[in-house]
């Protein structure tokens, strides 16, 4: 076979790909669980305390930042004068934090206005088809079919980071400083629900801006505060959407969309904000989730044997190719 040859065969299979029709074929948007749980998270009654940054180090028993207290144990990380941290302002997620509060300010720093600064929590968004687990060569990666919840096994892992770099939102982080490292990300405390218990971020927040339940309760909950006359006062659910209890407070002006009810074919957890989302570090994302795009290409390369056939004419020609140079 001439180059010529494989050129041509290579540019006949790439036409039999479009005509399979690649492009627009995303596979079908992806229900949401039946017992799907996420959080809401209100960025205009935020107040940047960040008690849900130390209560999720606390629970999730990261290393090095949560806030010791006497009769805890074995802090991982020493100060110099080694006694433990009191305190880890992190400003970031990292293979040490999972859950951060973030200010971002802009324009006439007046609080949740179109120009003006805002908190924001940055977590795992718990997407509906989650591209981390799409990406996951070994199913490290996985989503509860009854409540949603992405978690991590770290003795599937090996460690390739494809789930860092297939997430839109840049969640899964990797402990790059550990000896046997692990990917880090919010697991909506998965090891409390099972102990009837649930997110410890919601539970500790004293003013209602993280709450944690249904997401189809979370989603109905967004719809109302939306529809709310910006200057009223409304009662905002504190800690769990079926908690019973209650806080006050002036509705804000917000932006007239919850974010995480559309973005890549939506997530459990949402976010509402005063600010447009984009100023507050939360990118603009298109409808379809990335995860189904990436199945659709692999299943119409993989369809037919087109791309295997590609590459064993490459490897063919090679190998021909590379025997006629030695004759
Ligand atoms: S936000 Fe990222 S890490 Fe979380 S489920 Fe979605 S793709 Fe996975
Ligand atoms: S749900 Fe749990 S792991 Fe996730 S951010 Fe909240 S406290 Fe952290
Ligand atoms: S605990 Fe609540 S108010 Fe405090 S930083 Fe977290 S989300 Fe904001």
């Amino acid at each position: 076979m001439e180059r010529r040859d494989f050129l041509k065969l290579t540019a006949a299979s790439g036409l039999l790909i479009a005509a399979d029709g690649l492009p627009a074929q995303a596979s079908g948007a992806k229900e949401l669980p039946p017992g799907a749980v996420g959080l809401l998270y209100d960025a205009t009654l935020c107040i940047g305390c960040k008690a849900c940054v130390a209560s999720c180090k606390e629970t999730n028993s990261v290393p090095g930042g949560a806030l010791w207290s006497d009769g805890m144990k074995q802090p991982p990380y020493e100060t110099v004068t080694g006694e433990p941290p009191i305190w880890d302002a992190a400003s970031d997620l990292s293979g040490r934090t999972v859950n951060v509060i973030k200010a971002y300010r802009a324009g006439d720093g007046a609080k949740d206005t179109e120009g003006g600064y805002s908190f924001v929590k940055q977590q795992c968004m718990h997407c509906v088809h989650a591209a981390c687990v799409s990406a996951c060569p070994v199913s490290a990666m996985v989503k509860d079919p009854q409540t949603g919840v992405v978690t991590y096994n770290k003795d599937a892992c090996i460690g390739c980071r494809y789930c860092s770099i297939a997430c839109p939102f840049l969640i899964p982080r990797f402990e790059w400083d550990q000896a046997f490292p692990q990917i880090r990300k919010c697991q909506l405390c998965n090891h409390r629900l099972k102990e009837n218990k649930y997110a410890a971020c919601a539970e500790a927040c004293p003013v209602g801006a993280t709450v944690y339940g249904k997401t189809a309760d979370l989603r109905a909950e967004a719809e109302r505060r939306l529809a709310l006359q910006p200057g009223s006062y409304y009662e905002y659910p504190l800690n769990h959407m079926e908690s019973g209890r209650r806080v006050r407070s002036v509705v804000a002006n917000y932006q007239k969309q919850a974010y995480g009810l559309h973005e890549v074919g939506g997530t459990q957890c949402l976010v509402l904000s005063g600010v447009p989302f984009d100023r507050i570090g939360l990118p603009k994302l298109p409808e379809a989730a990335y995860a189904a795009k990436s199945e659709t290409l692999q299943h119409t390369l993989y369809k037919g044997m087109i791309a295997p056939g590609i590459l064993l004419a490459g490897l063919l020609f090679t190998a021909y190719k590379s025997t006629r140079d030695h004759e």
